[in-house]
């Protein structure tokens, strides 16, 4: 990630999708499912050993994000559908979820 970018908006694009426009003119597609796969947060990811905990399978295909909010310069934090509150996403990691 350029220093120079950061995020400016996060928007619903569709039903699983959450678009994220940058300052330097990218705008990612994020697939809310695959998004919640990658939650960094204690409880799918050992703190210590940096093991998935989360399997893929874990996760259905339905879960939705009920709440997304900015952190501001750094991360955004999403509630799911699946009862999911404590996901925390770094812009970098959200940036390197784009395809
Ligand atoms: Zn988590």
């Amino acid at each position: 990630m350029a220093p120079s970018s950061r995020p400016v908006s996060v928007e619903k694009a569709g039903p699983r999708t959450l678009r994220v426009a940058w300052s330097d003119g990218l705008k990612s597609d994020i697939d809310v499912v695959e998004l919640r796969r990658r939650c960094p947060c204690a409880h799918c990811v050992d703190e210590f050993t940096r093991r998935p905990l989360l399997k893929p399978e874990d996760v259905s295909d339905t879960v939705r994000p009920v709440r997304v909010r900015s952190l501001g310069r750094y991360a955004l934090s999403v509630d799911f559908s699946d009862g999911h509150s404590s996901s925390i996403f770094s812009w970098d990691l959200l940036r390197g979820l784009a395809p």
